[in-house]
């Protein structure tokens, strides 16, 4: 016992973690806006920001808005959008990933964060408007469809709390999500009719527009190494640049703990995703995916769907994996070539008349899973000057940007309107470090496996 207390403490000097940002090879990433140059010379700026996906180009922009007299300056290691943001399943989703469908011990918190979340998503709207530019933002709803009649149970049981509460969410019977989504295989639906779905890189490249329209700089191709915490920090980049900043924002997500930061709360578990060829309209039809509501299930190794605007089926999700040491992995071995089979699998599971349809393109993606699926926005540091939003647990399209912009008013010393909200500074359930949590990992995605097989 006494050993394994000690190994978990020095673990973390034994096994460094590298810092391995592998490219993004998504159907997403075709439409990634133009990079700019990255940095090259010493800045001195009030706010720095690494990392640009949804949290820090929506904290830039939002930081910039409520505090104009600041320098922002956001350092991305490879171009915006090459994270999680840029290769996601594409469903924007109100309230977060433990209180989805499930109520807390605080059910009027729970109200207040679907209003607060479903109001995010009218934001999204308006900013894509507002930039120009289109994202493909579709809000049609999003559905989460039951597996058991466990899962209908619940799911019947939530929605008659959550409409007393005043939210328009509905239950589904079978026949109405048949007629729907063109699949008898699940049993129900739970219908959330302020969802929706989104193209990921084309909300980065809206969020990236509005951030710099509001004179943030945005330097991409730039890693930070290291930081030297202080009451100004110091950041050194892999390219020998040094950046002093009173406060900074870590929108590094999975790969917060490479910069030695949240090492036991995140652990970045990797998921798969596929893109079909485009359908037309007739073959569309004639799958009877008729409002294009996107969809996901009720196993705990979730499975997602959607509808690309040129009519695509992407499907991501079933087993993740995680690779020891926070470690990388690779989409191209044959690991993830079991992944993209098991995807094509489900895929003609649900729609069989899609037998001989092959995938376009297939590629991974790293969520920052926090233990207890629970996310949280806050300041930490020994002066209380770094800012961060992490633990999305794969529901962050939506969330991120309020996270952004509740960055925005902790930075500028304003707690109070976001005091009463669960995630603000929530503490994340402890992880540990190497070997156990590769152990522990394996264990926990093994048993999952066999208890949804
Ligand atoms: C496969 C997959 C499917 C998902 N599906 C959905 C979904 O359907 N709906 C939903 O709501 N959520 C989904 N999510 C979750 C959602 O995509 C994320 O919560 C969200 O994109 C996180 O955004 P972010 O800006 O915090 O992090 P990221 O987009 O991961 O951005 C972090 C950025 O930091 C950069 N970076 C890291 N280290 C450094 C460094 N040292 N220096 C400089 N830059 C650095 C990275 O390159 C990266 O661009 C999914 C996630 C994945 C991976």
């Amino acid at each position: 016992m006494l050993g394994a207390v000690g190994l978990n403490q020095i673990s973390p000097r034994i096994w460094r973690e590298p810092l391995e940002l592998a490219p993004n090879r998504s159907y997403w990433a075709r439409s990634q806006p133009p990079q700019n140059p990255p940095l090259t010379e010493d800045i001195s700026v009030d706010v720095a920001i690494l990392g640009g996906g949804f949290t820090g180009l929506s904290a830039a922009y939002y930081i910039r808005t409520v505090s104009p007299h600041k320098r922002v300056a956001l350092l991305e290691a490879k171009g915006c959008g090459n994270g999680a943001s840029g290769r996601n399943g594409a469903m924007v989703l109100t309230m977060t990933e433990d209180r989805y469908m499930d109520f807390s011990s605080n059910p009027a918190i729970d109200k207040q964060i679907y209003d607060l979340t479903a109001a995010n998503i009218r934001t999204l709207a308006k900013l894509s408007a507002s930039t120009g530019i289109d994202c493909e933002l579709e809000t049609n709803g999003a559905l989460q469809v039951l597996n058991t009649p466990e899962d209908v149970q619940a799911a019947k049981a939530y929605v008659q709390q959550a409409r007393s509460l005043g939210m328009p969410v509905e239950f589904w019977e079978k026949q109405r999500l048949t007629q729907e989504i063109g699949t008898e295989v699940y049993e129900a639906a739970f219908f959330d009719p302020n969802g929706g779905h989104v193209h990921p890189m084309k909300l980065v490249h809206v969020f990236k527009t509005a951030a710099q329209a509001a004179r943030a700089e945005v330097y991409e191709n730039t890693t930070v190494a290291h930081i030297e915490e202080g009451r100004e920090h110091l950041l050194h980049t892999t390219g020998g640049r040094i950046i002093r900043a009173k406060s900074l924002v870590l929108a590094t997500n999975a790969f917060t703990a490479r910069l030695g930061f949240f090492r036991n709360s995140i652990v970045p578990v990797h998921e798969y995703v596929a893109v079909t060829q485009p359908f037309s309209d007739q073959q569309l039809a004639e799958i009877g995916w008729r409002k294009r509501v996107p969809f996901n299930d009720t196993r705990t190794e979730v499975f997602y769907l959607g509808l690309t605007e040129d009519n695509r089926i992407h499907i991501g999700g079933g087993n993740p994996s995680y690779f020891f040491n926070n470690g990388a992995g690779n989409n191209n071995d044959s690991a993830a070539a079991s992944h993209f089979a098991q995807l094509q699998r489900e895929l003609l599971r649900i729609y069989p008349r899609l037998s001989g349809v092959k995938f376009e393109a297939a590629w991974d993606g790293v969520v920052d899973w926090s233990l207890n699926e629970s996310p949280s926005v806050g300041c930490t540091g020994k002066y209380n000057n770094i800012f961060y939003g992490l633990g999305y647990s794969g529901h962050g399209v939506n969330l991120t940007s309020v996270f952004g912009r509740i960055i925005a008013d902790l930075e500028a010393g304003r707690v109070e309107p976001w005091q009463q909200y669960p995630f603000l500074n929530a503490s994340l359930d402890y992880i540990p470090n190497e070997p156990f949590r590769w152990m522990g990992l394996q264990a926990g995605l093994a048993w999952y496996r066999l208890r949804e097989s």
